[in-house]
């Protein structure tokens, strides 16, 4: 029995904001000397002023979902996001003293409204995991034999490390410090960069703003419109108006939906989104009738902010000083549609540094999705937002930099071993979960014994070792990441308690032992696939880590059951087999 009570080797982590130090937890908790190389003096300088000093932390929507919102290389995330999911992030953030709210459109926040709250939490856990933090840039990543060994920093600090995390963020408010310096280590080491593009960004407008600067507005709706008129996205919530243009949440939700031409969109605002064009009439009606003997420009500011009425006026074509009885029913349509469709003209987006985010980057094509691994250099990793993958607003971008950090800090104790020993791994798991798949994929029920049987005789599953990771291929397509999913490892729980579907890995699994040495991962490895290994490893987890782990799952199954009652049963099982 072993259970990895030694020390791993030296991670280091390029990049102090959520991702970097959720990758430094992460390794920390799998048992290496981590050290974070920060250019900042303090660490999650952006995270401290995301979502305006609120920090929109994740998004509570079904883990689902949260794909839905990420328009490009979605399939990426697959394997970081099902590794540790939203409920996942939630549950560490409120472990970890910081309560948490839900809001409009499930967005997360701290309850204390506090940004900092977040960063102070994942501090608290660095500084309890004894995690070093050296405030200097990282110069240059050390490779031989297409293999880091360490980092060089710019001040002449040589640090080794077995394992480098690049983890240093876009190009977007490069005032925080990501001023796309990772994109530079990156390509240093052999990566090719996805130009970098604003994403979540705010909108120059043709129109001049000058006037409307400062103005915020809360509960509108924007549409945003093709040339021919087809609607490409709408949201309700708050923006501003600047200087150049058009600011604020909803507006920089729009932007990422508005493509490379923005220019040939149209974004209209309503003004009153709870009132459709008849109620407003009456409502307009009502307040003409109070100031029935005024100006028109002294009538509405019942109804719109001081700033608007100018502009507003003016696109309604009504002479402003045209007492408001003279006014008729036709320039009061005029009116309602100039409240409800206050279009503008976008000329372009603002420059990336103040962007919210960065879209582009390391190109997905050359990491491993199921390690975060580098399939060009071993031992180089990457996470957050220097990958080329980003999402819509929601709290989506910031679970991703979450989710793929904490996978870039894990690796498994097999997957170390076989890496020392030189020998191929073989997670056995992964073969039971291709079968599930296809099983899913062609329709049939996961514990139809005669139906999987058949569909044996047509499975074809491949494992191939690139790059220093196992790949599963089902039927020739790399289904690596899509196993990962709760659907697949329900199907492989149900396939692998069919006889014929153990014959036939166990079959796959022992021509493997047959003809590499392998590390193989799986419970019945040592018992039944092969009896006569030369080493086997038996590595088991604290009650209370067995218990936590399925009390989560029966609670995301519905069942109402106890955190005690689900320790007690798995005590009572273990004290009977140990006798
Ligand atoms: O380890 P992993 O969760 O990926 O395995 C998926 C499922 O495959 C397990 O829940 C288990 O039901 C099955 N399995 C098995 N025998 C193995 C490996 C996995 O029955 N050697």
């Amino acid at each position: 029995c072993a259970s990895g009570t030694g020390k791993k080797g030296m991670i280091a982590v390029i990049g102090g904001g959520p991702a970097g130090m959720m990758a430094a937890i992460s390794a920390a908790e799998n048992g290496s000397d981590v050290v974070i190389i920060e250019k900042n003096k303090i660490l999650g300088k952006k995270l401290r002023i995301t979502g305006k000093g609120r920090c929109n932390v994740t998004n509570a929507c079904p883990v689902e979902e949260i794909f839905e919102n990420i328009p490009s290389n979605r399939r990426f995330a697959y394997s970081a996001i099902y590794d540790f999911s939203n409920r996942d992030l939630m549950d560490f953030f409120e472990e970890n003293g910081v309560p948490l709210k839900t809001e409009r459109g499930q967005r997360v926040f701290p309850v204390s409204d506090k940004a900092s709250d977040i960063a102070f939490a994942l501090e608290r856990k660095i500084s309890k995991l004894n995690i070093k933090i050296i405030t200097d840039s990282a110069e240059k990543i050390i490779i031989g034999n297409n293999a880091v060994s360490g980092v060089l920093t710019k001040s002449g600090k040589n640090i080794s490390a077995e394992s480098v995390i690049i983890a240093t963020g876009g190009k977007s408010y490069s005032r925080t410090g990501s001023d796309g310096s990772g994109y530079i280590l990156s390509e240093k080491a052999g990566h090719s960069i996805i130009s970098p593009k604003p994403s979540l960004v705010p909108i120059e407008t043709v129109e001049n703003t000058k006037n409307l600067m400062g103005l915020s507005l809360k509960n509108v709706s924007v549409n945003i419109f093709t040339k021919t008129g087809k609607k490409l996205f709408s949201d309700f919530g708050e923006m501003m108006f600047s200087h150049f243009g058009l600011t604020g949440p909803i507006i920089l939700s729009a932007s990422c939906h508005m493509g490379e031409t923005p220019c040939d969109k149209t974004i209209e605002i309503d003004l009153k989104p709870a009132l459709n064009d008849k109620m407003l009439d009456a409502r307009i009606t009502r307040d003409f009738l109070k100031y029935r003997n005024k100006d028109f420009h002294n009538s509405l500011s019942d109804l719109l902010p001081v700033k608007l009425i100018g502009i507003i006026i003016e696109r309604s074509g009504i002479d402003p000083y045209k007492k408001v009885n003279m006014i008729t029913k036709e320039e009061r349509k005029k009116l309602v549609h100039a409240i409800k469709h206050f279009s503008f003209t976008p000329k372009g987006y603002r420059p990336i540094e103040e962007a919210i985010v960065t879209s582009g980057g390391v190109s997905v094509k050359e990491i491993d999705p199921s390690t975060m691994m580098s399939k060009i250099t071993d031992g180089l990793y990457f996470a957050g937002e220097i990958i080329d993958i980003d999402a819509y607003t929601g709290g989506f971008n910031l679970q991703i930099a979450f989710s793929t950090g904490h996978l870039a800090g894990k690796s498994t104790i097999s997957k170390k071993v076989s890496e020392l020993m030189g020998f191929v791994y073989i997670d056995t798991g992964a073969m039971y979960r291709a079968v599930g798949l296809k099983a899913l994929k062609i329709g049939i029920d996961t514990k139809d014994e005669d139906a999987l049987s058949s569909l044996l005789k047509d499975v074809v599953l491949d494992i191939k070792h690139e790059q220093g990771s196992q790949h599963i291929y089902l039927d020739g397509e790399d289904v690596s990441s899509l196993i990962r999913t709760p659907e697949v490892s329900m199907a492989a729980s149900d396939v692998s308690a069919i006889p014929s579907v153990r014959e036939a890995m166990v079959y796959l699994q022992r021509n493997l032992a047959k003809n590499h040495n392998v590390v193989m991962d799986g419970r019945d490895i040592g018992t039944c696939v092969l009896p006569d290994a030369e080493v086997k490893i038996f590595l088991t987890a604290s009650i209370e880590a067995r218990a936590e782990r399925r009390f989560k799952e029966l609670k995301e199954k519905g069942m109402d059951i106890s955190f005690n009652d689900v320790k007690s049963d798995i005590t009572i099982r273990r004290v009977q087999l140990l006798r």
